[in-house]
């Protein structure tokens, strides 16, 4: 192997802190993994940084940190060998190199003391398996026992070991490769794809949580569809998501197809990308379709109906958070929301878009709004240029339409003008249902333009509505 060095990717004093550090303490020390790779791929320098010690790991960094400026904390994991140090933005993890074994129902490896070849050998792709040496002998020397600076070049992902084993003994790696491919857009090396195809129930024994972190990585990527693809392709997606798998296929009767939700959808988390790095709204994009799969119907005289599918789809938003142990909060709150109302603003550019419309799309939206807008504008995937075109110019109404509104009525958070207890006063009334009625008359009355959204036109309907009710003011 040529040697090669790559001083300038450790310019910053602390390595060579850490390589003279080591060499009195006379073991070999290493930067290895993301910071490599991301050195090669001119990504910005990463937080974290992995040091390897062949060695103790714990006792390197000791006697770094004693050294720094400030003489920061280390904070030891003994049961994991490991030490961290944060210093300047960075987070320094030390470890020792390490050689592991796996059993099957865990991925958690059996671990002993190795070579710096081990820790290589354990590294889940040629491109993470990297390092540049840091003691003074050899300061910046790559060392990449498996070409991984090629497979960079290349654009490939490849395991250093056998994939098969590579995969079953921690299926974790399996979302990692596709959040890689996904965020890098790099291929899968061919056995490594069928790998995860022959080993994809093995992702059973990783937690929730582990995916879903992936699948935020994936999504928060530049071009989200690489990994579900992927996922679909080797077979992870219905065990993953089936609700998205559900999306897919086409379906004919008596002539009559509707589209492939699923690849539709891949489009619309594409499109969302563009406009919005809102993981939340990300996730929207990705869910407003589910409700499609339990609510396909067919109907002799209008084809394929998917009925109250955003209903139900905002009821399937949690149960699949549950499923994920995802939050079941105000994130999910939102998602739902967005797919309870994915339709509204699509129903409204079909047709005139008159004030009324708008105002009780915003009414309902609330804040989440633009959010709304955005949403939709990226489920324009019609492949026809003139309805295309008409779909953008009437969102791009709908958008003017709701500021006007907006300046105009102030129906975001909409506060009633007149209140309950200003009805029960008016009218001598107990708390009973007439008042109910008049503040719903009132509202309606302000999202239909009757009268305007302030207190003097609604009280003067207030008194007309209560008259109507057979009901007389006490006091004026
Ligand atoms: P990112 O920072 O984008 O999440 P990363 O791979 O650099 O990616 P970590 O997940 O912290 O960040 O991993 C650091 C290194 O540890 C990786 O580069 C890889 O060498 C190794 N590694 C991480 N997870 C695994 C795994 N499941 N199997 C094998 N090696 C792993």
């Amino acid at each position: 192997m040529t040697q090669e060095f790559h001083k300038e990717a450790i310019r910053n004093a602390v390595f060579s802190l850490i390589g003279n550090t080591a060499d009195e303490l006379k073991i070999d020390t290493y930067v290895i993994g993301g910071f490599v790779r991301d050195f090669f791929l001119n990504r910005k320098t990463p937080k974290d940084i992995d040091i390897v010690a062949v060695g103790s790991g714990i006792e390197l960094a000791q006697k770094v940190a004693a050294q720094l400026q400030g003489k920061p904390k280390v904070s030891v994991f003994k049961n994991f060998g490991t030490a961290m140090i944060k210093h300047q933005e960075l987070e320094l993890e030390f470890v020792g190199a390490r050689k592991e074994s796996y059993n099957r129902d865990s991925r958690k490896p059996l671990v002993e003391d190795g070579s710096l070849e081990d820790d290589q050998n354990r590294r889940d792709f040629t491109i993470n398996a990297m390092a540049f040496a840091l003691n003074q002998r050899n300061f910046g020397q790559l060392l990449d026992p498996f070409n991984g600076k090629k497979d960079l070049e290349d654009k490939i992902l490849r395991t250093p070991l056998d994939p098969a084993i590579t995969y079953s003994d921690d299926p974790l790696r399996m979302m990692r490769a596709i959040r890689f491919a996904t965020q890098l857009n790099f291929n899968i090396e061919t056995q490594s794809l069928k790998a995860i195809s022959e080993h994809k129930e093995r992702i059973k024994i990783v937690s929730k949580e582990r995916i879903v972190d992936e699948l935020h990585k994936i999504i928060l990527s530049k071009k989200p569809s690489i990994g579900f693809k992927l996922m679909h392709q080797t077979g992870l997606l219905p065990i993953i998501l089936p609700e998205l798998k559900a999306l897919q296929g086409i379906e004919e009767i008596e002539g009559q197809r509707h589209k492939d939700n699923f690849w539709h959808t891949l489009e619309v988390v594409d499109n969302i990308a563009e406009n919005t790095d809102d993981l939340w709204l990300r996730w929207a994009a990705l869910l407003h379709d589910i409700g499609k799969a339990p609510t396909k119907r067919f109907h002799k005289k209008i084809g394929w109906t998917f009925h109250a599918h955003e209903f139900v789809g905002s009821k399937m938003v949690y149960k699949l958070f549950k499923r994920l142990k995802m939050p079941l909060n105000d994130k999910m709150k939102f998602v739902q929301k967005m797919v309870l109302m994915s339709s509204r603003p699509i129903v409204l550019s079909e047709e005139h878009v008159t004030d009324s419309a708008v105002r009780r799309l915003v009414f309902d939206a609330g804040d989440y709004v633009d959010d709304l807008m955005t949403l939709c504008e990226a489920d324009i995937t019609t492949k026809n240029p003139k309805k295309q075109k008409k779909y953008r110019n009437n969102f791009k109404i709908v958008r003017q339409k709701i500021v006007e509104v907006e300046e105009r009525d102030h129906i975001r958070n909409f506060q009633p003008p007149v209140t309950g207890e200003e009805i029960m006063k008016v009218f001598g009334l107990k708390p009973s249902k007439e008042i109910g009625i008049i503040k719903d008359a009132i509202k309606e009355a302000i999202l239909e333009g009757e009268i305007p959204n302030e207190h003097e036109a609604a009280y003067q309907f207030m008194l007309e509505k209560g008259k109507y009710l057979g009901l007389k003011p006490s006091t004026t």
